[in-house]
């Protein structure tokens, strides 16, 4: 086969509008915390499910981009960011174009945060995901992952497919596994706030994304630019 890579691939979608250091840490964490090969980082084309990123999908991949650079056990999909202009991206169809890069076994984890977890029934085919892939979801400050009394679908499939890091290596797809990263209270909604007030994001985005939001002119008003 070709260089398909080993390991479980780690994969970690996101609106990235800017891409922040609570992002940057969950991927190193869970790498380390799940023992993950890689971290593909996946900024996404056109949301089908949230109102369109304010910020244009080339200036949100530039920003990955510049955060990533050289940093080992990171990569890039950019599928979605060049599907932007044509089409809705779903997760889902993502995973399917993974999937047929990484071949059917090699284990594939879409890393999250609870937040995110917890909508998961609105998601296209949410059902078909779990056969593309497992799900890793980080703990968030403010969204607690509950396992209730299973009375929801989400619920159900979480009590039956739960699984510890362990497990991830051992089956190319099909498990839930909650982790703890560090709490950082820090959204992207917040920071585009404070950058439409005129305050600074500087630690709370990595310095080569503040650079290229000041020489872009991005975030200056609440409704981008
Ligand atoms: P927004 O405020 O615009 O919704 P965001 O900060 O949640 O943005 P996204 O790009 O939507 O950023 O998030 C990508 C992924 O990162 C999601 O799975 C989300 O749950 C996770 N994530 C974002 N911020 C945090 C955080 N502070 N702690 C844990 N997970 C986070």
């Amino acid at each position: 086969m070709s260089d398909v890579g080993a390991g479980v691939l780690g994969l970690f979608g996101g609106t990235f509008d800017p891409l922040h250091i609570a992002h940057l840490r969950l991927a190193i964490e869970a790498r380390e915390t799940l023992g993950l090969a890689e971290v593909c980082f996946i900024p996404a084309g056109n949301p089908a499910l949230r109102e369109a990123p304010q910020t244009a999908a080339v200036h949100r991949l530039a920003m990955v981009e510049r955060a990533l650079a050289d940093a080992p056990g990171f990569s890039i999909d950019t599928a979605e960011v060049l599907n932007a202009a044509s089409r809705p991206s779903y997760t889902v169809e993502t995973l399917e174009h993974q999937r047929r890069l990484q071949g059917p076994q090699r284990p594939l984890v879409v890393l999250l945060g609870s937040d995110a977890f917890a909508r998961l029934e609105a998601w296209h085919r949410w059902r078909e995901l779990f056969d593309l892939a497992h799900f890793a979801v980080a703990t968030r400050p403010g969204h607690e992952l509950t396992v209730g009394a299973g009375d929801t679908a989400l619920e159900r499939e979480f009590a039956a497919r739960r699984g510890d890091p362990a497990d991830l290596a051992k089956a190319p797809a099909g498990r839930i596994v909650p982790f703890a990263i560090t709490a950082l209270e820090i959204s992207a909604t917040a920071i585009r706030k404070r950058l439409a007030q005129g305050l600074s994001a500087r630690y709370l985005v990595p310095d080569a994304v503040l650079d290229y939001i000041e020489s872009h002119q991005i975030y200056r008003t609440p409704h981008g630019h």
